[in-house]
């Protein structure tokens, strides 16, 4: 199931992904409430998806978790940028929530950065509060998936150590265009695109930490809440973004974040 947050005629609402009842296109069944806290219940009303402005599909509520190097490649391309091997653990940091945008926003380039990179990265969307949750059970906290990108002023995240003010511009965590809540992420692509030129390309099964594991292990330092969402890392080939240029992510089974740049 696809599920969008979106605004029509001033009003936001979410809503599911169906296909048109005259066969062309798609529409959204509209739904009654926020599905993270009011289920699954319709109001009746059907929409065009091209009378609607899709949103990011996800506030988070309380923060953004995102994993650093879990892809090998990447952790190889890095090597001489943000250092060493690829960790042991989990390497954990946070982007606030003001950071997030939706499909078709602009990312805005700071004018104190001039190194701003795309991050294609797997999102998790958290669906009930998790603390201390065993890696066997950390799967069922996870409401659905979306398409991320963890946009990275690369020469502050150089200059400043700390990683808190490269990462957490505002603009500089797109998510969408939807949440699935049941993709088949086992051996999934996942490519970013900008101008339409592949720049990285990987598969959610070199991912170095599992999915089950990173909630299980962000979970044992944060009590996360429904509407958290957790960036799962990035595969090789990140690089810069100028003005004028339009960045994509998509991931199979989930579909295509398109955002411009300026
Ligand atoms: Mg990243």
């Amino acid at each position: 199931m696809k599920i969008a947050r979106f605004q029509a005629e001033g009003e936001i609402s979410f809503g599911i992904l169906d296909s048109a009842e005259d066969g062309r296109g798609i529409e959204l069944v509209e739904l009654a409430g926020d599905p993270l806290v009011a289920g699954f219940d319709t109001t009746g009303r059907r929409l065009r998806l091209e009378d609607v402005r899709l949103l990011a599909p996800v506030l988070p509520r309380s923060k953004v978790v995102c994993v650093g190097k879990n892809y090998a490649d990447h952790v190889e391309e890095m090597r001489g940028v943000t250092g060493g091997d690829a960790p042991q653990e989990p390497l954990l940091f946070l982007k606030p929530n003001t950071s997030v945008i939706g499909p078709g926003e602009a990312v805005v380039l700071p004018a104190i950065s001039e190194r701003v990179e795309h991050e294609g990265e797997l999102a998790m969307v958290i669906g009930a509060i998790a603390k201390d949750v065993p890696e066997e059970d950390a799967l069922k906290f996870v409401f659905g998936f979306t398409c991320a990108n963890d946009v990275s002023a690369r020469d502050l995240q150089i200059k400043d150590g700390q990683w808190a003010r490269a990462k957490g511009f505002d603009t500089f965590c797109p998510l969408g265009p939807v949440i699935e809540t049941d993709p088949d992420l086992d051996d999934a692509r996942i490519v970013t695109r900008v101008n339409g030129k592949v720049r990285q390309e990987g598969r959610t099964s070199q991912l170095i930490h599992s999915l089950a594991r990173i909630v299980s292990y962000a979970s044992q330092a944060f009590t996360l809440l429904p509407g958290d969402v957790i960036l799962t890392g990035t595969p090789a080939g990140v690089g810069p973004l100028v003005s004028g240029d339009t960045v994509e992510v998509e991931i199979e089974g989930i579909g295509i974040l398109r955002n411009p740049v300026r």
